[in-house]
């Protein structure tokens, strides 16, 4: 079962189910979150995630989102990883989104490695800097392609 934590392990968590997104999202909220120049949004029901360590340490803030309602970040009280989000907004209120490179290693595998992303969301506003991926943009009604895979 796919697991992960935080930098400090003083949180942990395992998802039994595979993800039924791998999003690359460049947009400025996941920019901010991450501090990295974008973010592996893995999107799993939030039944499947299950913390198997340090629940009490899991904080969470709240805030309006860019695409509308609120989003909730959960992240370790100790060390301030995030481990994922969630969307107060149906449909994706059911999902938790795991950042993948909260992901346990994996024979050799960083984290980021055992999900690889196959869409990426928020194009726009990718850093001039990276070099082009070969993923499916989410701007050209991507979710139909990858659901006949
Ligand atoms: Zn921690
Ligand atoms: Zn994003």
């Amino acid at each position: 079962m796919p697991s992960g934590g935080c930098w400090c392990d003083g949180t942990r968590y395992e998802y039994g189910v595979k993800p039924l997104e791998r999003i690359l999202c460049h947009c400025i909220t996941c920019q901010k979150i991450s501090g990295g120049a974008f973010t592996v949004n893995l999107m799993v029901p939030t039944k499947d995630v299950h913390m198997t360590k340090g629940a009490e340490n899991l904080k969470s803030h709240t805030q309006d989102h860019i695409l509308g309602g609120k989003l909730s970040v959960y992240f370790c009280g100790i060390c301030g990883t995030c481990l994922y989000k969630q969307l107060h907004m149906s449909p994706f209120d059911q999902n938790f989104v795991i950042q993948s490179g909260t992901l346990d290693e994996v024979e050799g595998k960083l984290g980021a490695d055992v999900e690889p992303p196959d869409q990426e969301s928020f194009i726009e506003r990718r850093a001039g800097w990276l070099p082009p991926f070969e993923l499916i943009d989410m701007r050209n009604d991507s979710r139909k392609v990858v659901a006949t895979k």
